[in-house]
């Protein structure tokens, strides 16, 4: 099985289970990836994964290749087989299975997007190239598909989650953050350089007459606005990104946008609650309109609708986008194949009606009930958990209990599918779909925005492998997708399966409780719960954790930024805890047998390190580094169990062994 992981084509299927047996090694783990020369005291992740780190070449196209994009390059063959199976019989016009069908096709006729050209475009070109004043760049910026200094969305209101508010958030880069325009040293030299270069090609592609010219000027302004923006570790700060504004509100915070007419233009014109994210930055992005010139501003409305629609123009947009956004950014070195890239589109424009479709043939319903009795546990162990923490008070404790109780797990797949009738599909205009498909989904949700927030609502597809909470509505999702090996085998041993699914579970859950989620209480409503010794005592902790990743430096003078991740760092450490506890529990006093040597603790904590196996390019690790919530999978995979006790005892990890921290450092908070 181990080849699978190793193989450019992974989609060979982690599936192929034999009745009763795992799919990976004997108990779940696939032990011969390990390697047992390093001590797990040492590096815990080489430790587990030392083999296979030894050995695997990450995949041209990718940035990154380990367990979690093993199962996404399974989940888009199985995706790509369901969509082709429709193609062979003709499906009712009209039907989710007709648009998901053609949706696919019209990607997937290059030749047809070829001799289209700058057709589609056309239109756009046109009403950008009229814009004269700050008046005709704010009606354009207001359009969904038009790039701006500012974001509209529409989420639930964190004052009274039962209803929809509008927000208004920072916006309107090209490269991945402001770090990428004003950091020092010729690694983000060559980033800006390459970027100054690809603006300009597109420009060109466009019909800019002066397109190095134009593109130095829209680098300019971009800087300008890069000066402004809010780090990504700020933008994580509930309490100073949650301002709500009415319509006078929201004029003073960002004076200058004409705010009635931007809303008209969005569709927004009756909206009076607002939530302003980034304040100063939004002010002062936003203020750019008057100080840079308006031609300055038509060029980048022009470079950054043919970036966004470049993977739907002719190839020349393509080899542009992708030598830039993949291989610059990311150190990718080949595109991937246009099929998956098919897939992609689908999951993004009609994910639930592919989802719909995926979980038919790909969830057993078996699972949903081993499921149901893993959260169960996951639960009832952090509840044992709250009721006896030291740091914690009884009235703060009282709550959290509350907050716990209130949690609302959803598993497989939503009860209710997407209804895509308002989104028109034809098999050749992909351009045109493309921009339906995103109007389509903007207009349902201003359509609702009156409405009672609709907690049946999925954001994650089935098909996808990954799991959230949302602490809006306080729940927890676990598609489909991922409940397959590594993460969840039916077959395999229980200790594998706590030690996987179970601390992802676990994370999930301790989102709830992280950094950001303990500003919302049980309703999903933002109100401080905490007494105020208690909350010193958490902020401690989570100091000391934070100081264990900003020193994991994976590229020399590239350290993990501990605030950045603070949030996912507290909920692997929670999870993991959480996971230990609920397996301890589902022993009931037995011992656990030991299997290949193994002890239940020891496997445990191999399925955990095993889930985090993966291998990173280094231009696509400091991209992460800088604006990723998620730390890197070996430092995933090497911080949490060095503050677990079990741990220690279970792999004898002793002082002086360069994990070792002592007891009295260790950082244990949920
Ligand atoms: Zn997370």
């Amino acid at each position: 099985m181990a080849a699978v992981l190793l193989a450019c084509d992974p989609a060979a299927s982690l599936l192929q289970a034999q009745a009763g047996k795992p799919v990976l090694g004997s108990f779940g783990v696939d032990t011969t990836q390990m390697d047992r020369s390093v001590k797990p005291g040492d590096d815990f992740f080489r430790y587990v994964n030392g083999t296979w780190l030894a050995t695997v070449a990450i995949p041209a196209d990718k940035s990154r290749f380990g367990m979690f994009d093993a199962l996404r390059d399974q989940a888009e063959a199985d995706v790509r087989a369901l969509v082709e199976a429709l193609a062979r019989t003709p499906q009712p016009a009209g039907s989710v299975r007709q648009k998901v069908g053609d949706l696919y096709a019209s990607f997937m006729d290059q030749a047809r997007v070829e001799a289209r050209g700058l057709g589609p475009l056309q239109a756009d070109l046109a009403g950008i190239a009229k814009a004269a004043t700050k008046a005709d760049l704010v009606r354009l910026m207001a359009r969904r598909d038009y790039a701006a200094p500012f974001a509209l969305g529409i989420s639930a209101d964190p004052a009274d989650p039962t209803r929809y508010v509008v927000t208004v958030s920072q916006s309107g880069l090209g490269l991945p953050s402001r770090d990428y325009y004003l950091s020092p040293g010729p690694k983000f030299e060559a980033y800006r350089a390459g970027y100054r270069t690809y603006v300009a090609r597109l420009l060109e592609l466009v019909g800019d007459k002066t397109p190095a010219e134009s593109a130095a000027a829209v680098i300019a302004l971009e800087t300008k606005l890069a000066t402004v923006h809010w780090a990504p570790e700020r933008r994580r700060n509930v309490k100073e990104t949650t301002n709500p504004a009415d319509r006078a509100g929201l004029a003073q915070a960002i004076p200058a946008v004409d705010w009635p007419a931007a809303l008209e233009a969005s569709g927004l014109g009756a909206a009076q609650r607002f939530v302003v994210r980034e304040t100063s930055a939004l002010r002062d992005g936003a203020a750019l309109l008057d100080s840079e010139p308006v031609a300055t501003w038509r060029a980048y409305l022009a470079f950054h609708l043919a970036d966004d629609y470049a993977e739907y123009l002719p190839k020349a947009f393509e080899d542009a986008n992708f030598a830039f956004e993949s291989k610059l950014l990311r150190g990718i070195e080949a595109p991937r194949d246009r099929w998956r890239r098919g897939t992609t589109l689908l999951d993004g424009l009609i994910g639930e009606g592919v989802g719909e479709l995926y979980v038919a043939r790909h969830f057993p319903p078996g699972h949903k009930k081993a499921m149901d009795a893993l959260v169960a546990n996951l639960r009832a162990a952090m509840g044992e958990r709250l009721k006896t923490l030291a740091w914690m008070d009884d009235a703060t404790r009282a709550q959290a209990l509350k907050k716990l109780a209130t949690f609302d797990p959803r598993i497989g797949y939503p009860s209710r599918w997407r209804d895509y009738t308002d989104f028109p599909v034809a098999k050749d205009t992909l351009f045109e779909n493309v921009r339906n498909g995103q109007l389509f989904e903007w207009r349902r949700r201003v359509a609702r925005l009156n409405q009672p927030v609709d907690r049946g609502e999925w954001r994650m597809n089935a098909q996808t492998v990954n799991a959230s909470y949302s602490p809006l509505s306080n729940q927890i999702t676990f598609p489909a997708a991922i409940l397959q090996p590594p993460f969840f085998d039916p077959n395999a041993d229980a200790a594998v399966n706590y030690g996987a699914i179970g601390a992802v579970i676990g994370h999930e859950i301790g989102h709830g409780f992280d950094d950001q989620g303990r500003e919302y209480d049980e309703t999903g409503t933002v109100r401080n719960w905490w007494s105020e010794d208690t909350n010193r005592k958490f902020v401690a902790a989570t100091e000391r954790l934070a100081a264990q990743y900003n020193a994991y430096c994976p590229v020399p003078s590239l350290c993990v930024n501990g605030k950045l991740t603070m949030g996912e760092n507290l909920g692997d450490l929670g999870g993991l805890e959480m996971a230990y506890a609920a397996y301890r529990l589902s022993l009931k006093g037995k011992p656990a047998p030991v299997i290949d040597g193994f002890t239940g603790d020891q496997r445990f904590f191999l399925a955990y390190g095993q889930v985090w196996r993966s291998a990173m390019r280094e231009d696509a690790l400091r991209n992460l580094i800088l604006t990723n919530p998620h730390a890197p999978g070996d430092a995933r995979g090497n911080i949490p169990v060095r503050n677990v006790d079990a741990w220690y005892a279970a792999f004898d990890v002793k002082p002086g062994d360069k994990g070792y921290v002592p007891p009295d450092q260790r950082v244990h908070i949920w």
